[in-house]
């Protein structure tokens, strides 16, 4: 039988909906100790976490999160999109930061608890989730107290959520361009660094250089590989892709993702990839010089992730070899392309129920159960 269906608040203005934290009817968390491992879940009302000043987390940036969404379908259930997916990625940025393995059961217990009473904050229906989803945050911090440069004795595993509007302003099918420059001053990863990992420290040292950007007109920062820079990696928040320009407009579309050591593995980058592949595109997963963008070998670009969902790149703003700033219109410089639409309209179908879901993406199949929580 169908889980039973949880309608949005009436009190909440959906039309108002932004990026932003709102307040939730509380979060999920599990706490880790040597004796037990981890335990069982506890629910916690408000959006506060008790800390020692010493803990690894706050002194030495033990903490590495996740983000994925909840999408509510056209008969008001709720499914959430491909949990299993960063259920293992947790578990290779835990790794990375010596904090224990969590089962994945675990992580999907939690995800469904904590949606499953918040069922009323998922945004209403509407085709291509134009009204927006659920954001979930599952987050693992190293909560124990240390003052030597060890893994602590205690962990918490913690997942919240909150209603969220778009990034960008993607969503029901539209997805506005957007202008971008080339961080030049700062490289958020190396090689055989942690680039490759949702790690809270990966992103402090951005803000700065995104916001100077923004300012200067650039929502978007993008990044080049440090050792060389001459290969694209990522956006500071999303992944890099692009179509390659076509030799004939019948000609096959070939859709391109960087091949680097410290780029974070996108769940939505895997899944475009399959995506194109099910339209019959070509993929390549290959290194991509920035040189070929200048040389307009990419007639396409757009960033991807679950936050900026698929986001259209217009131009690239960089410093030519004398510090000279240079811009490269992608495309026709203004619009999103057709092949950027094509698989946002994949994507976002899928999520939201208009489109066959053939790889079964989305979790639970009968929907999240309040009564099960
Ligand atoms: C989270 C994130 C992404 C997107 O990953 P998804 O799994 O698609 O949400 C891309 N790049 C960076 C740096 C990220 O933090």
């Amino acid at each position: 039988m169908a889980p039973q269906v949880v309608a949005p608040s009436s009190s909440f203005d959906w039309k108002k909906l932004a990026f932003d934290l709102y307040s939730t009817a509380g979060y999920v968390k599990y706490v880790w100790k040597p004796e037990t491992g981890w335990g069982n879940a506890e629910w916690v009302e408000q959006p506060y976490i008790n800390l020692h000043v010493g803990s690894v987390a706050i002194q030495y940036g033990g903490s590495v999160f996740e983000g994925l969404k909840a999408f509510r379908q056209e008969d008001g259930q709720v499914k959430i999109f491909r949990p299993q997916e960063n259920a293992s990625r947790l578990n290779l940025s835990a790794e990375a930061l010596s904090m224990p393995e969590l089962p994945e059961e675990k992580f999907l217990e939690a995800v469904h608890t904590v949606v499953a009473r918040n069922l009323d904050l998922v945004p209403p229906f509407a085709p291509y989730g134009g009204a927006g989803s659920l954001y979930i945050r599952p987050t693992m911090i190293a909560s124990g107290a240390e003052l030597a440069l060890v893994a602590p004795q205690e962990f918490v595993f913690f997942v919240y959520v909150t209603p969220l509007g778009s990034l960008y302003g993607s969503a029901g099918g539209k997805a506005p361009a957007v202008d971008s420059i080339i961080v030049e001053e700062y490289d958020r990863a190396a090689p055989k660094g942690t680039g490759t990992i949702k790690a809270g420290g990966n992103y402090g040292p951005v803000l700065k250089y995104q916001a100077a950007a923004k300012k200067a007109g650039y929502p978007i920062t993008l990044h080049l590989d440090s050792k060389t820079r001459t290969c694209i990696d990522e956006f500071s928040t999303s992944n890099f892709m692009a179509i390659k320009k076509a030799s004939s407009p019948d000609a096959t579309p070939t859709l391109v993702y960087p091949k680097s050591e410290s780029i974070l593995k996108s769940v939505t980058a895997k899944s475009l990839m399959d995506i194109a592949r099910s339209l019959g595109w070509n993929v390549e997963h290959r290194p991509i010089p920035f040189q070929e963008v200048i040389d307009g070998g990419l007639e396409e670009v757009l960033a991807c992730g679950t936050a900026a969902a698929i986001t259209p790149i217009r131009s690239i703003t960089y410093q030519d070899a004398n510090g000279q700033q240079q811009k490269v219109s992608i495309g026709d410089g203004q619009n999103a392309g057709p092949h950027t639409l094509k698989l946002l309209e994949m994507l976002t179908g899928i999520q939201a129920g208009n489109k066959e879901d053939p790889s079964a993406w989305l979790w639970p199949a009968e929907g999240v159960d309040a009564a099960k929580a």
